[in-house]
């Protein structure tokens, strides 16, 4: 009588004490591996690909594919791993403690108990081999009925395709493909591209979206480098509006045993390349039930805090292993995170947002008309983006202030350009002028008790002074930015190398990530020292990117980003 793997599994096949959950093999946790054993035991595939995340049990769940094909549907099956180590330490916590305890595979084994080894055991119904993809003796040869080759990213270069030509195939041949991936356009994301792609989607009990599950659409509260809490997002468009930005569902799910539940009863792989001649899965630990989100959290935090330390292993590793997306090599500093969170840009406008301790509006000055950013700071210096659009006049510019009630010392503008109408903008208004300069620093005098100066210390502005509006005949205030510091510590909250988030609402203008995400510093000989520096360079296309360095500067003066 045919009995399948998932019943068999569930029957005869207990987890090893390595497992997070001991006791039988229990198809309700892992109905995200469940597809892969169906298709595992299907006569009519002949390969199956899965590029998944760690810890999410591929390689137990093909443990117990292959006892129950070696109970069930026996013939010589070799599983290679990337070297001897590998092979050994898995045959010691894996599969010798499952087979222990597994009773008709235990009834196949070989009498002599020498025909039992850490690198083959000779059942009644067939070979079992574990395999090095560095050996060629091990690979080539041999005709195999089931070809399990596992965590492929850690062989030698060509050793994939080698185990794929050399292994003499008998008819029923059936090659099952396992890893995770190490980086973009490597043998699994290729064999994963090449099948089906079937991927994780979630249906939406708010919207109905059904969404891929993926780490950007989570959102998290940091303390330090403590994931407090985490959820995950819907981020399915629901409609569009009065600027025609689309609006996101923003439904959340939380780590809690019924919404992980939830995640596994009402979500199913869904294909990106159907009709492909084999299957592909993605899947990663947000869908398996014994992975807890904060364990993500903390993870990401910490490769954060790696990388602003310069050391990107951390990073690479959580894209890799931890989130299912290959690695792209690139320059690091040219590719920020965007990291949408779910709100909308119109969202609070005269109304403050939970936590808002001070908001300000930065403009950037251009020849025909103006680049307004509007951002609102916690008082632990998170912030939220709530506006970035051009605005034509002087006078619409105050209606936006007006209409985001924005007080008037908390309107910077660039004086660069049009200094005249600038100034008589900030006269008129009590906003302040700013202009921006390659000063690093500025040194403001410490003083004591009775004004005397006691010392100095620096900050990335200078001093307030007054300057001649010869249009109003009165004077308005004026500051000089440190632009290039300024900058760096922009570019240090947008690239969530701070503690805090630096929100862009889910429909944040294109134009707005164009500019502000894709400043960084390049490298320039100076010309005075003619040594190599790292520079922030001018650029024409950067409204934004300028409009959020004054903001920087406000919150520093405000006191709300310590420096
Ligand atoms: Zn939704």
């Amino acid at each position: 009588m045919f009995i399948d793997p998932i019943t068999w599994g569930a029957k005869y096949f207990y987890l090893d004490p390595n497992a997070t959950h001991r006791g039988l093999f229990n198809p309700r946790l892992c109905k995200f591996l469940l597809p892969q054993m169906r298709a595992f035991a299907d006569p009519r595939i002949t390969r199956g690909v899965e590029m998944a995340g760690a810890q999410c049990g591929k390689t137990q769940k093909t443990l117990v594919c292959v006892f129950w094909a070696l109970d069930q549907d026996a013939g010589p099956t070799m599983w290679v791993t990337p070297n001897e180590k590998f092979s050994k330490l898995f045959f010691d916590t894996r599969i010798r403690p499952s087979l222990d305890l597994c009773e008709p595979l235990r009834r196949r084994l070989p009498k002599r108990e020498r025909s039992i080894s850490k690198l083959h055991i000779d059942f009644s119904t067939g070979m079992f081999i574990l395999a090095n993809a560095g050996s060629t003796a091990d690979l080539s040869g041999k005709p195999i009925r089931w070809l399990i080759i596992d965590e492929e990213k850690d062989f030698q270069p060509g050793r994939v395709e080698y185990a794929l030509v050399r292994t003499r195939s008998k008819p029923d041949l059936k090659i099952w493909r396992m890893s995770t991936s190490k980086r973009y356009e490597d043998t699994i994301h290729l064999a994963f591209l090449g099948g089906t792609q079937d991927m994780w989607h979630l249906k939406c009990p708010r919207c109905g979206g059904y969404e891929v599950i993926r780490w950007k659409n989570f959102r998290y509260v940091a303390k330090g480098l403590l994931c407090e809490s985490i959820c995950l997002t819907c981020p399915a468009p629901i409609g569009v509006d009065e600027k025609n930005q689309p609006i996101v569902c923003g439904y959340e799910w939380h780590d809690t045993p019924e919404d992980r539940a939830y995640i596994l009863d009402h979500g199913e792989y869904v294909s990106h390349n159907p009709g492909a001649p084999y299957p592909s899965w993605n899947y990663w630990g947000a869908i398996a039930p014994w992975i807890p989100w904060q364990s993500i959290g903390q993870d990401w935090l910490l490769a954060m805090e790696a990388k602003s330390k310069g050391d990107y292993e951390p990073f690479r590793r959580f894209t890799c292993d931890t989130i299912n997306e290959p690695w792209e090599e690139q320059p690091a500093d040219k590719t920020p995170e965007v990291i949408r969170f779910p709100y909308k840009i119109s969202q609070y406008k005269a109304a403050r947002f939970q936590g808002e301790a001070m908001r300000g509006m930065g403009i950037d000055v251009q020849q025909k008309d103006f680049r307004v950013v509007i951002r609102g700071f916690e008082t632990n210096a998170a912030s939220k983006l709530l506006a970035a659009l051009p605005v034509a006049t002087f006078e619409d510019l105050r209606a936006l202030q007006i209409e985001y009630a924005i007080e008037d010392r908390f309107v910077f503008i660039d004086s660069a350009h049009q200094s005249e109408m600038v100034y008589a903008a900030c006269v008129e208004y009590n906003w302040m002028a700013v202009i921006g300069s390659d000063e690093y620093n500025f040194n403001h005098p410490r003083k004591d008790l009775i004004g005397k100066t006691i010392g100095w210390v620096q900050k990335p502005f200078s001093a307030i002074r007054d300057v001649w509006s010869f249009k109003r005949g009165k004077n308005c205030r004026l500051i000089t930015l440190a632009t290039p510091r300024l900058k760096d510590i922009t570019a240090f909250f947008r690239d969530s190398k701070a503690s805090v988030n630096w929100e862009i609402p889910s429909d944040v203008p294109e134009s707005y990530i164009r500019q502000v995400y894709n400043q960084y510093k390049v490298e320039r000989i100076n010309d005075r020292t003619k040594r190599l520096e790292l520079v922030w360079p001018d650029r024409r296309e950067d409204h934004y990117w300028d409009a959020e360095y004054f903001l920087t500067a406000m919150a520093i003066m405000a006191g709300i980003i310590k420096l």
